[in-house]
């Protein structure tokens, strides 16, 4: 039998105020599983995330964590095992690499096994590393954590390849291997169908489809997307 899900939306209409963004959504993300929520933009794609984090509250149905109907806020999420990557970059600047990885709930050294490429620039202001370091430097001190549900938004925005293909091997060794469950917020479909095992695909703020992550996946999106 296929594990229960680690999240799930019910019937999820989610806003501002009262302007609904998304409509109705049913979701649900298994331990172990990457999921990449796809979409053109303003499909919904980060009110959804924002709202299955607990930032943003559901206008009607609901969002279940662990089984159970989460309610609590975004920073309560975080401490009973939840990372959350929002697309702005969330590092001090003025603060040193180290300085921002012992803000995190893991351990340093293992931010560091992760993502060793951040071993030399440790002392240096986080303001003042690269676009890619940064993303680096962010999911580095998320994974530390081992949060057992990531919910990540448009990673690879604006970085090179190389980078983006190194941050999204990080995340398949966290869901493989210590059986994260990872929500993906991705424009980008090939490079979130390279790395997912599923895909839920937003339009006009519904589900317009999903799918597994195979050869079908990209004609069936390009087709929803032109
Ligand atoms: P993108 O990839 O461009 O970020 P998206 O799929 O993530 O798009 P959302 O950012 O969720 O889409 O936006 C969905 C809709 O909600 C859009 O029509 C957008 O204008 C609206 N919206 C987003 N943020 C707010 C806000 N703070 N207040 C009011 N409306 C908002």
């Amino acid at each position: 039998a296929a594990p229960a899900p680690i999240l799930e939306a019910r019937g999820l209409t989610a806003g501002y105020g009262d302007l609904a963004a998304v409509r109705g959504l049913d979701m649900v993300v298994h331990p172990g599983e990457i999921v990449a929520l796809l979409g053109p933009n303003g499909a919904g794609k980060t009110t959804t995330l924002l709202t299955l984090a607990g930032s943003l509250k559901p206008l009607a149905g609901e969002v279940r964590h662990n089984g159970k109907v989460a309610t609590a806020p975004l920073y309560r999420r975080v401490r009973s095992g939840m990372g959350f990557i929002p697309e702005e970059r969330s590092i001090i600047s003025k603060l040193s690499v180290k300085e921002n990885l012992g803000l995190g709930r893991g351990p340093v050294s293992e931010a560091l096994r992760l993502f060793p490429q951040l071993q030399p620039l440790l002392r240096r202001p986080a303001g003042l590393l690269s676009g890619g370091e940064q993303q680096m430097l962010t999911l580095a001190r998320c994974l530390a954590s081992r949060p057992s549900l990531m919910l990540v938004d448009e990673l690879s925005l604006g970085l090179a390849p190389i980078v983006v293909a190194a941050l999204l091997r990080a995340l398949r060794e966290a869901a493989t291997e210590t059986g994260a469950a990872v929500l993906l917020v991705e424009q980008q479909v090939q490079r979130a169908l390279s790395v997912a095992d599923r895909w839920y695909l937003l339009q006009h703020g519904a589900l317009a489809g999903s799918g597994a992550a195979d050869e079908n996946s990209v004609a069936e999106l390009a087709a929803a997307y032109l």
